[in-house]
């Protein structure tokens, strides 16, 4: 007998993470190696945050906390998606986690039987299908291409809904492929979910800050409010704020599923950091000034690492709208040998040689459910990007 369970089974572990501790590795071994595998932020959580949370060790707020988030976190929520998202929650409507992703997690947990469908678009965060086996459901990936910039076209997800579909998974802008859309766009989605009533949505905001240019962030039960009733808007403090470890994500919807999602925190982690939850009251309520001049930085990144890769013979790099990654094409490689004499067959191999020859470490687009791809996080300095395009380039060239 195995000492794995059937349902853990079915699981990968994250192939970011993977990828990230690999990079590490090397490194430890005294290879030159750069990351660009992790999705998180390069800056430091904000000063008023962590003095919140500071406070709250003094004033003795450590203790067991309401299941689901303290009121005044839920109260800051509410307030948070009243302002910048037009939607109106009740406190009762919120469900604050240790994280975004046992957001998600406890969602599906709490709606998922044998044979219930998610559709997930490809590319998708690395962690939606697993996170729907081991709720025991069926993941659903629905594949888009570069030709519609990463985008789900509304015929196709028309297409991808059956009787068995429970939920549809949107995350706007993506982690990897960066891509975000347009309130027309969403507009267009919604006029497909509204002909299946039976199908629930979760919208993963977690990037909405990130967003660039004029591109203006919209959220679906915000486009259409007669989704309202069946979507969980989910979000978090970790991107926009720098807030990785502090370990709190939340999200707004329909009372019934709120309550069925406390009833797995209850019975699982309990609450989130009661320390946390006080810093991200502060994180929501306090200056939200450096937001505009941070997603400014990344897009700057962005625009330097697009058009350097664009440079690279054999990549093609779309440029997105927002979060912090682009989603390049290595369809020119493949086939083609790298300089330690292997054949590129695939998005992984591209990963494994450019790890191997020039010490770059990104994450093959396999891991995200779409080929012939890799992720390319720039959450980091210039000086290191252009370093590692550079890199990235002389291994293109050096590619026969
Ligand atoms: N959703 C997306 C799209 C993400 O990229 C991430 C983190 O990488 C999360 C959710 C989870 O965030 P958290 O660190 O708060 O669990």
């Amino acid at each position: 007998m195995t000492l794995e369970s059937a349902a853990l089974s079915r699981v990968k572990p994250s192939a970011t993470l993977a990828a990230d501790a690999m990079a590490r590795e090397l490194k430890a071994q005294g290879r030159d190696v750069i990351s660009l595998a992790a999705g998180e932020p390069d800056f430091d959580t904000p000063q008023n945050i962590k003095d919140a949370a500071i406070q709250a060790i003094r004033d003795g707020k450590t203790k067991y906390t309401n299941v689901d988030g303290i009121p005044e976190l839920k109260a800051a929520i509410c307030a948070k998606f009243a302002r910048e998202n037009g939607l109106t929650y009740k406190p009762s409507q919120i469900n604050v986690s240790p994280g975004g992703k046992p957001v998600i997690f406890n969602a599906m947990v709490s709606t998922l039987n044998p044979g219930d469908e998610v559709v997930i678009p490809t590319p998708y965060w690395v962690s939606y299908p697993d996170m729907v086996l081991l709720a025991g459901g069926t993941p659903k990936p629905l594949p888009t291409s570069t030709e519609t910039g990463f985008k789900v076209q509304p015929a196709d997800l028309d297409a991808a809904i059956t009787r068995r579909t429970r939920w549809v998974m949107l995350n706007s802008p993506s982690n990897p492929s960066g891509a975000a859309y347009t309130k027309a766009e969403l507009r267009a989605l919604a006029d497909v979910l509204l002909r299946h009533p039976h199908v629930w949505i979760l919208t993963d905001d977690m990037y909405e800050h990130l967003v660039f240019g004029d591109f203006e962030f919209w959220t679906i039960a915000q486009v259409e409010p007669a989704l309202y009733e069946r979507t969980l808007t989910m979000n978090g403090v970790s991107k926009a704020y720098a807030m990785t470890g502090w370990r709190i994500g939340y999200a707004g919807g329909p009372e019934p599923l709120i309550k069925l999602m406390a009833k797995v925190m209850s019975q699982t982690t309990s609450n989130a950091s009661s320390i946390s939850q006080w810093a991200a009251v502060e994180a929501l309520n306090g200056p939200q000034d450096f937001i505009r001049p941070n997603a400014k930085l990344f897009e700057e990144r962005r625009d330097l690492v697009v058009s350097m890769l664009n440079q690279a013979r054999g990549l093609h790099c779309p440029t997105p709208e927002g979060a912090f990654y682009v989603y390049p094409s290595v369809e020119g490689l493949i086939g083609r040998t790298a300089p330690s004499g292997k054949v590129i067959a695939s998005d992984r191999d591209f990963a494994v040689e450019l790890l191997e020859t020039e010490g770059v470490s990104v994450v093959f687009g396999q891991a995200f459910g779409l080929s012939p791809f890799f992720r390319i996080s720039y959450a980091t300095s210039n000086a290191v990007l252009e370093d590692a395009c550079s890199r990235i380039q002389r291994f293109c060239t050096a590619v026969k």
